[in-house]
């Protein structure tokens, strides 16, 4: 390795430093490598000194794991060798959105309704809502919700997620084939209870049941998120609940439906706009992990996107509905299943 040169990380590269251990995210390719804390700082400062002065000035008792490292970052494209680290300037880290709303989660069920469905996504959509996610409870009537989203297919919606349970996907399997034919904005489909836990193009099964007022996003390796847009936002907001709203099935407007606090029924509500801005429905969106216990000192933090109620504890905040990663001792404590695309 050519020591009077520089090493740098490529722009499109965070470190994140955990409790025990500290990780790159790659927010281009969508990975991330695990890398021993000790690394982070220097990884931090190494476009600044070229490698020789950063070993002998600063780090001469770490030479060989430095060079290791630099090495194996070089050769799996994490970074590279320069002689002008001026010619690469970080990117920029502002996270914008023009949509006021991101996604709207509606539990419904066609037997009891609560509510009516067509006025709840008028009131989503007004708000320019990029994604519905349905979560539909009992049988799934196709043809009511064919002409629903018939009425909405020139909508500003982009896309529609449908999660319901295996005994009412298994009754209507190829009804719902057919529908997602008919509207290419049906993305997928998350079937819960199902005997197999498997994923096919756009139909996830998943073994554990879904049932109102419940979670069902499980935080997990599998379901982290590694891009730029996710990144900048985990800098300013709550990732798993900014720009997001629920209807739970009784009609509840909450920030998301296992929460305990609601603002107000959809069945009395005219307009979205007022709430949007309302400060008790931004709070929970406003905490930044950094904030939160555990999460504060965990490695994962900026991929994580966790919808847990965020309740005052000792140290900030802490989750109503734990995960099972331990920081301190860098350890799932028990098995995870893959968790769902976030709302
Ligand atoms: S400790 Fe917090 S940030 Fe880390 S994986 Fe769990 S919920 Fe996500």
């Amino acid at each position: 390795m050519d020591q009077n040169k520089y090493f740098s990380l490529f722009a499109c590269c965070f470190c994140v430093k955990g409790a025990k251990e500290g990780i790159i995210i790659d927010s281009q390719r969508g990975a991330f490598l695990a890398v021993p804390n000790e690394l982070i700082p220097i990884l931090n400062k190494s476009n600044q000194h070229k490698i020789r002065d950063l070993i002998e000035q600063q780090y001469p008792h770490l030479e060989r794991g430095i060079l290791a490292y630099f090495g194996k970052l070089v050769e799996m494209e994490y970074g590279f060798l320069t002689s002008e680290p001026e010619r690469f300037p970080a990117i920029d880290l502002q996270w914008k959105t023009p949509f006021p709303l991101a996604a709207g989660i509606v539990e419904y069920d066609f037997s009891s309704a609560s509510f009516d469905l067509i006025h709840c996504l008028k009131l989503l959509e007004e708000q320019c809502c990029e994604l519905v996610q349905f979560r539909f409870f009992n049988q799934v009537d196709v043809a009511q919700l064919d002409k629903t989203l018939v009425q909405f297919s020139q909508s500003r919606f982009r896309r529609f997620e449908i999660l319901m349970n295996w005994q009412s996907y298994k009754q209507h399997k190829e009804a719902l084939n057919e529908l997602s034919e008919t509207h290419g904005r049906i993305s997928n489909y998350g079937i819960f209870n199902s005997p197999v836990q498997e994923s096919d193009n756009k139909i996830t099964h998943y073994t554990f049941p879904m049932e109102p007022g419940k979670y069902v996003e499980r935080v997990g390796k599998s379901g982290f998120l590694t891009s730029l847009n996710h990144y900048t936002e985990s800098l300013k907001f709550n990732t798993g609940l900014n720009g997001k709203i629920a209807i739970d099935i009784t009609g509840r407007l909450m920030n998301h439906p296992a929460h305990s606090k609601s603002f107000g029924m959809i069945q009395d509500t005219e307009t979205l706009s007022r709430l949007l801005e309302q400060d008790d429905f931004l709070q929970q969106q406003r905490i930044l992990k950094t904030e939160v216990q555990p999460c504060k000192s965990c490695q994962f933090r900026n991929m994580c996107h966790t919808v847990s109620e965020l309740i005052p504890g000792e140290e900030g905040y802490k989750m109503a509905h734990p995960c099972s990663f331990d920081p301190a001792a860098n350890e799932w404590r028990r098995q995870t299943e893959s968790s769902l695309k976030p709302a």
